[in-house]
């Protein structure tokens, strides 16, 4: 191959030559440096097309990259006049880069200098776009090193070129700074990378999605497209990871992301304008963005393809695995104009997906936002308290009617936690019981509730009762019997300084081993009280099989007992009810001298509200009732 390369003497100096070198000279620095500021394999290229021509005596360029398939990819250019011609991109058949790297022609990534070829008939093939338009010349220059080829750059002249060692060296100075240029973006790409992926599954991370957002969210808010945020929740992810192991869980993950990136890539082949992505935001948590969609159609048709994809089990490590999806969707502009608009919506019609049942798609609407914020709020500042000491206990008195003395209190659930102390129990209690953060908070209410009975009693209130109340999930438990005889024990209070309320809903929803745990309660000493009553619908023939010792009156009645007639009525039929059955009868709610009159005139034994006092810590609680200020 050298034998056919010619190379004739250099050309004459003329007297303004020392000028021109120097002018040529810093053009070509000038390219150097831009050149080594690039930070992207493609500015590179752009920036070498573009500038080559003005820096060097040429008529066209090219330069020869590898791709991460193994192939190659020809970038090319005409020089003349700059700019005229879209820079070209050719791939480089496999077997005719093999045969560049094979001899003869493999001596081109071993010569330092690169060679200068003057006869177009001998270019390798993948050159053949110089000789087509005219080359004479071609300074061939390997860029890297020849066991680790990093582009071949390709200058060429329409006339046949002197040798020259000093255009020989330039090329080579060229394609040095390349070198360093293409190393370096290959080294930022790889820092690219990492930091916008997740290292298990390869797919984009949360940092690329808040990215993919922001860019997005300009045509969505100029009315050009949609952009739909996926959430996708693995059902029960969890149990596979705490039964069959981290590396089962892992393999599960990258299973249902492979299966998913699939489907994603099959919607963007099928659609001209709708773009989808796959990214992991971590744990089971994964999410895809959609862009370019025209209406929300599409981006429900990505979800419904999505959750549909994950339908069919995966066969792993001789495990057979189901693994459904929910998914929340938001979409830009109608649910949210910023990032973390979109991101708190999707995730808030996640959770409401997931309060349904799972293994569903649900969109974001309106209805979801403040209520289940709130919800996903109170979760996480109540499993925090559950780990630190965020839980107290409030205590309201319950007085007898008509001698006005203590008889007991109702433990009422508080947050300590700064930022909820005006969320009440009301707004807290069903997201417990939701979660099933119920059971665990429920026997700390017990636990703390028994040790202040004991310390009441040890106070010198020997009868004094603690009332606990009960949601419905706790009380499904087996071991609630166990769990409350425990805590008697542990703290040392009798059972008769414990009651416990249930409300009437939940009693009639019981199942019949539930209520043989009250019989035993209750055979313990422990009262049973039916709170909210009245609120119900609860036959007579029914409350008589039901193993209570009291009736609480729903505050809702107490409130306009003395003017409306009809409160007047039901308070008074219940007060019947429990003459009749034998129960104490507890007002709840009392908040007026008129209504605690009616009441004790009506013959209601027990009273609670305000009125008496409103609920307060044990400190205060102590000092307020049982160091003898009232009763
Ligand atoms: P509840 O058992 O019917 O408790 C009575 C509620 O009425 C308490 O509200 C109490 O502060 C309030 N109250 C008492 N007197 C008056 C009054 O004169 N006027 C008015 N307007 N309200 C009065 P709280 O503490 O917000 O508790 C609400 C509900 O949360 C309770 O209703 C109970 O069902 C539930 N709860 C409270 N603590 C616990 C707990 O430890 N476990 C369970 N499972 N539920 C609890
Ligand atoms: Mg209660
Ligand atoms: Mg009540």
């Amino acid at each position: 191959m050298r034998d056919t390369m010619s190379e004739v003497s250099p050309r004459p100096r003329t007297p303004d030559e020392p000028e021109r070198a120097l002018r040529e000279m810093a053009r070509r620095h000038a390219l150097e440096r831009a050149v080594l500021a690039c930070l992207a394999r493609d500015e590179i290229v752009a920036t070498l097309l573009d500038g080559l021509p003005g820096a060097h005596e040429c008529d066209s360029v090219s330069l020869a990259l590898p791709e991460r398939s193994g192939m190659w990819t020809l970038h090319f250019a005409l020089a003349d006049p700059p700019g005229a011609a879209p820079a070209e991109r050719h791939d480089i058949p496999k077997a005719e880069l093999e045969r560049v790297f094979a001899e003869p022609a493999g001596v081109l990534l071993r010569a330092p200098g690169g060679v200068l070829l003057r006869a177009p008939g001998v270019l390798p093939a993948f050159l053949d776009r110089h000789a087509r338009c005219g080359t004479r010349s071609l300074r061939i220059v390997p860029v890297g090193s020849p066991d680790r080829p990093l582009a071949m750059l390709a200058i060429g002249r329409r006339v046949p070129v002197p040798r020259d060692p000093h255009e020989a060296h330039h090329a080579r100075q060229l394609a040095d700074q390349l070198a360093i240029a293409l190393e370096k973006a290959r080294l930022y790409e790889a820092v690219h990378h990492m930091a916008y992926h997740d290292g298990l599954t390869g797919l984009p991370n949360r940092v690329w999605v808040r990215e993919a957002l922001s860019a997005a969210i300009p045509a969505a808010l100029e009315g050009e497209a949609l952009v739909g945020l996926l959430f996708v929740d693995l059902d029960h992810f969890k149990q596979v990871n705490d039964t069959l192991g981290h590396p089962v869980g892992d393999d599960l993950l990258k299973a249902v992301a492979e299966r998913i990136r699939r489907v994603v890539e099959r919607v963007v082949e099928g659609s001209p304008s709708v773009a989808a992505a796959l990214a992991r935001l971590g744990g089971d948590e994964l999410t895809v963005v959609v862009t370019g969609a025209r209406c929300v159609e599409e981006i429900e048709g990505v979800a419904t393809l999505v959750h549909g994809c994950l339908a069919d089990s995966f066969f792993l490590r001789g495990h057979e695995l189901s693994c459904s999806s929910t998914i929340g969707v938001a979409v830009c502009p109608r649910d949210g104009t910023t990032v973390q608009a979109l991101f708190k919506n999707a995730d808030a019609a996640l959770h409401d997906a997931k309060t349904k049942g799972r293994d569903q798609v649900r969109f974001y609407v309106d209805s979801m936002s403040e209520k289940t914020l709130a919800r996903i709020q109170i979760e996480t500042r109540l499993r925090r308290a559950l780990d630190g000491e965020g839980l107290a206990l409030a205590y309201q008195p319950i007085v007898d009617s008509s001698s006005g003395a203590l008889v007991g209190a109702e433990a009422l659930l508080r947050l300590t936690d700064p930022e909820l102390s005006r969320v009440g129990p009301a707004d807290f209690i069903p997201v417990a019981e939701e979660t099933g953060l119920i059971v665990p908070i429920g026997e700390w209410v017990v636990r703390e509730a028994c040790a202040a009975a004991r310390r009441f009693a040890d106070a010198g209130n020997a009868s004094f009762r603690v009332s606990v109340n009960f949601a419905s999930r706790q009380f499904r438990g087996e071991k609630l019997v166990e769990m409350i005889t425990g805590a008697l024990a542990g703290t040392g209070a009798r059972p008769a300084n414990l009651g416990i309320e249930l409300t009437e809903s939940t009693l009639i929803g019981a199942h019949e081993h539930s209520i043989e745990m009250l019989r035993r309660l209750r055979a313990l000493g422990v009262r049973v009280a039916v709170d909210d009553f009245g609120t119900g619908y609860s036959s007579l023939a029914r409350l008589k099989t039901f193993p209570v010792d009291a009736l609480k009156i729903d505050c809702s009645f107490v409130r306009d007992l003395v003017w409306s007639r009809d409160d007047g009525a039901i308070v008074r039929a219940i007060l019947a009810l429990g003459r009749t059955l034998d129960l104490h009868v507890v007002a709840e709610g009392v908040e007026t001298a008129e209504q605690l009159e009616w009441l004790r005139r009506e013959g209601c034994s027990e009273i609670q509200g305000h009125l008496i006092g409103e609920p307060a810590c044990e400190a205060e609680f102590t000092s307020a009732f049982l160091d003898g200020t009232l009763g």
